[in-house]
């Protein structure tokens, strides 16, 4: 056990393309659907990031699916096909404090 907040509630914000999160400590996190796919750390994006290069990312890419793993974690699924990325709740928590 530990006192890591985790998320009461995720929910899709369609309209502007984000992604909110309320956590069991109060907070309310909103993370754009884009700025997510950058943060992608599936292995391929990985290699990308340290190669300095760019995540392919439109604009307007949007989340397709959400898929718990553990209860640890989430995959997200966004409509450029990519699905491999998983975001532990500690890594959200990390880019809200860097957003
Ligand atoms: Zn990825």
């Amino acid at each position: 056990m530990s006192n890591e907040p985790i998320p009461i509630e995720i929910r899709q914000l369609a309209a502007s393309r984000e992604l909110e999160i309320n956590w069991s400590d109060g907070l309310v996190s909103r993370f754009k659907d884009a700025a997510l796919r950058r943060a992608c750390r599936c292995t391929t994006c990985r290699q990308l990031t340290a190669r300095h290069e760019d995540i392919p990312c439109p604009e307007d890419i949007r989340i397709l699916s959400i898929v718990p793993v553990g209860s640890y974690a989430m995959q997200i699924g966004f409509d450029d096909g990519h699905d491999r990325g998983i975001f532990p709740w500690s890594y959200l928590r990390q880019l809200e404090c860097e957003a």
